[in-house]
């Protein structure tokens, strides 16, 4: 185990970082000071999606403090073995896929499912039982895309999402980039990825030239969720994202016991603007199942939602939205 301060992760890889993740309830527990026995909901998480955090992310939360919010976004508990209400799939995505590793819900983008792993398992996340043996990005799936997404000229966006796809090294994305430059018709691209949050360090100069030879317009949409997600190092990842010219977005979900609270997504819209990110969306929880308990449903998300709407500029409002399995685009419940 490597026993290093905040200040000098910034000296080791991001692959280092990875390696060290704490991987045991006991583990992170005990990072933080937290008796197991004054913690009565902590559990075992199931093998299929076990506990997985980055020690930058839990440097960010508080000490001896079972509610931090960010703690809540990575610690099983017992709730993921006795809820019954949720869905396996519940955005239905394994009807939108017309080849492995491909989906595709709306006219003109295509989502790929470009890597099987992610740097922190959050317990909300709605593709925790996704089978990602089954649409792994292998060479001869990624011809298929290609040829794919070739022939479908309505296609001008292409978002790279996983698991995490900047999981993936630098010449493998390059890979998947560069053939995608290819495809005259494309005119975007999209990085969907939490790594930039949870270790900041996976934004380096070499991965910024591999975005600044692609052709498409690129923006990078992480994944924060509560304003002490951002610390100096995030917002130094956004800066050299944006000086490599790319957009940078967040989308938030809304998570009961996380940020379900005016003053939290307004310190959330606020802290994001001052780290160089802006608010994109901030979306219902979808219903998985094992995470029924972080649930707020629409009519109090929109309740919430208002209460933030007279506090923030509008270009730090977040556009609030809900996803609904077959519909041509996402549900806004509210616009800013
Ligand atoms: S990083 Fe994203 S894809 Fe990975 S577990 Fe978290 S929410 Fe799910």
């Amino acid at each position: 185990m490597i026993s290093h301060t905040s200040s000098q992760w910034q000296s080791l890889s991001w692959q280092k970082i990875l390696q060290d993740a704490i991987r045991t309830r006991q583990e992170l527990l005990s990072a933080l000071d937290i008796d197991e026995s004054s913690f009565s909901e902590a559990c075992d998480a199931p093998e299929s999606f076990p506990i997985l955090v980055p020690r930058p992310f839990v440097d960010r939360m508080d000490k001896r403090n079972p509610d931090d919010p960010l703690l809540r976004q990575v610690l099983a508990t017992r709730a993921e073995w006795t809820d019954t209400l949720g869905r396996a799939d519940p955005l239905e995505e394994a009807k939108f896929s017309p080849l492995p590793g491909l989906i595709h819900k709306y006219a003109n983008r295509v989502l790929l499912i470009t890597a099987g792993t992610c740097a922190v398992n959050c317990r909300y996340c709605f593709r925790r039982h996704t089978d990602y043996q089954a649409s792994m990005m292998t060479v001869s799936r990624l011809e298929a895309i290609h040829e794919y997404i070739a022939q479908n000229t309505r296609i001008d966006e292409v978002i790279l999402s996983g698991g995490d796809p900047l999981m993936l090294n630098d010449s493998k994305l390059g890979l998947i980039i560069n053939k995608l430059d290819t495809i005259k018709h494309l005119r975007r691209l999209r990085i969907h990825t939490r790594l930039p949050i949870v270790i900041p360090q996976r934004v380096t100069p070499e991965l910024c030239q591999q975005l600044i030879k692609s052709r498409l317009k690129t923006t990078v949409v992480v994944h924060a969720n509560h304003a002490r997600e951002i610390d100096a190092q995030v917002s130094e990842a956004a800066r050299l994202l944006r000086d490599a010219g790319v957009t940078v977005l967040n989308q938030a979900v809304l998570l009961k016991g996380v940020n379900d609270n005016p003053n939290s997504l307004v310190e959330l819209s606020q802290t994001l603007f001052e780290a160089n990110i802006l608010p994109y969306y901030l979306h219902t929880f979808d219903p998985v199942l094992g995470a029924m308990h972080f649930e707020r449903d629409p009519v109090e998300a929109i309740e919430i939602f208002k209460q933030i709407q007279g506090r923030l500029p509008g270009y730090l409002l977040p556009k609030l939205v809900s996803e609904r399995p077959g519909e041509h685009a996402k549900t806004l419940l509210a616009i800013s």
